[in-house]
């Protein structure tokens, strides 16, 4: 996919993931030895691969505000954001529900618990889910700086939103604020762009890393957990979202996907919808043609409430723990555990391993033992990534059936193969 005497951004950053995973593979073969460990793994990789998520970390705070601002101060017609905010929040919650039933109905099919051999049991962190109380208050920002400086979405995108809509209210005042802001958002996508020139760095870093030091015994040992929640995945993200987006959007959802990879393979890499979301905005708005009015506020949103990947992970979980320890559960609990489902992948925030983590309160609340995840704790880190990549397709794809439902789809710049291009890196001239 070379263009000109650049390749693009996407496939450079393939071509790093599996030259890393080859380097990490054969570093894994020689045993580690202990240079490797000491001087690469626990050295430049490292220093690399935690560089390159702090710089998509760093793009995040100022990102949302800026980009949400602008979106919500042009908005012509208030009334627009409760329809945008009811339709998104409803896909939302559909999209979660339908990955955590297909999951379960998976688990109970294929009984991947019964029989399986554990590996190692690791240290586990069991957290608390936060209560729906408390996270509708925790929305509000006591101190907006305060909640900017912990990265707290929700009350970031609750103030953005108030004040883009107060710059709409104040006349000629807002007028030149909203300028401002919108040269702001120029100045933060260019810087986007530069950050993204040194992805497939921090990509090579992080595969090397994942590769080194997974241990392909542990993957046996709960084989068809792992295949379970791949296959679940897989057919969420290659059934269910093209057939939402046939249907509802009447669009062509591998167009879609194709134009969402870079995404796609940051989702994977970092693990995280948060550190993805820089990414994730700009080829919504820039590669589908989603107008900026509407994915500054979806994406934000759904990077924090929507994880239908989290879902379908802690949806097979479920029954694979049950399964293991031979408990049956009954009807109300598997609906139980639906609803404890989505209430988790609302309350948390998308960054590594938070899904394992809030599994520990699921199963908990329908009364599984909680050392039921050291079995699937070895095996985290590669499903952890995979499902990253369903829960940024999951948000992209809710936002473009909003948006299209709104008139904010850009048909043009959809069908337009080179559209966004540059973003991606494209018209970066070597030298
Ligand atoms: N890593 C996931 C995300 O950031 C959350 C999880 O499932 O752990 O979207």
């Amino acid at each position: 996919m070379a263009s000109g005497n650049k390749l693009s951004l996407s496939s450079r950053i393939l071509i790093a993931m599996v030259t890393g995973g080859i380097c990490g593979w054969l570093l894994s073969l020689a045993g580690n030895p202990e240079w490797s460990q000491v001087w690469l793994i626990d050295g430049v990789f490292k220093v690399v691969g935690q560089v390159f998520i702090s710089l998509l970390k760093m793009l995040v705070v100022p990102l949302v505000f800026v980009s949400l601002v602008c979106g919500s101060s042009s908005l012509s017609d208030p009334k627009m954001l409760g329809r945008v905010g009811g339709k998104t929040v409803g896909l939302y919650l559909v999209t979660t529900g339908i990955a955590v039933t297909l999951a379960l109905t998976a688990a109970i099919l294929f009984q991947p618990g019964v029989g399986a051999t554990p590996v190692a049991a690791v240290q586990q962190e069991i957290a608390e889910v936060t209560p729906l109380t408390q996270v509708i208050i925790d929305m509000i920002p006591s101190n907006p700086v305060a909640a900017m400086a912990d990265a707290r979405m929700l009350p970031i995108i609750f103030f953005s939103l108030l004040l883009g809509i107060s710059i709409t209210l104040s006349g000629a005042t807002g007028k030149r604020v909203a300028a401002w802001f919108h040269d702001m958002n120029g100045v933060i996508m260019k810087l986007v762009t530069l950050v993204m020139r040194f992805a497939p760095y921090g990509v090579f870093a992080l595969i090397a890393i994942l590769a080194a030091t997974s241990n392909a015994s542990d993957f046996l040992a709960v084989g068809r957990y792992v295949v379970l929640v791949f296959g679940v995945l897989f057919i969420h993200a290659l059934v269910v979202y093209p057939t939402l987006l046939a249907l509802l959007c009447r669009i062509s959802p591998w167009m879609f996907l194709f134009k969402m990879r870079a995404a796609m393979l940051f989702a994977f890499s970092t693990a995280s919808s948060n550190a993805t979301l820089p990414v994730t905005l700009e080829s919504v708005e820039q590669r589908v043609g989603v107008s900026n009015k509407v994915a500054s506020f979806t994406i934000p949103l759904g990077a924090t409430i929507n994880m239908d990947g989290t879902a379908i992970m802690q949806g097979v979980a479920t029954g694979f723990i049950a399964q293991f320890y031979g408990i049956e559960l009954s009807v109300a609990q598997y609906l139980m555990v639906v609803l404890m489902v989505i209430m988790a992948s609302i309350g948390t925030a998308g960054v590594p391993s938070v899904g394992l983590v809030l599994l520990a309160g699921v199963l908990a609340q329908v009364g599984l033992p909680e050392e039921g995840i050291a079995l699937i704790l070895g095996v985290d880190r590669l499903l952890d990534m995979t499902r990253t990549v369903v829960n940024v397709t999951g948000d992209s794809t809710v936002t473009t059936i909003v948006a299209r439902s709104e008139g904010e789809l850009d048909l043009e710049v959809f069908r337009d193969l080179e559209a966004g291009r540059e973003f991606e890196g494209q018209s970066v001239k070597a030298g």
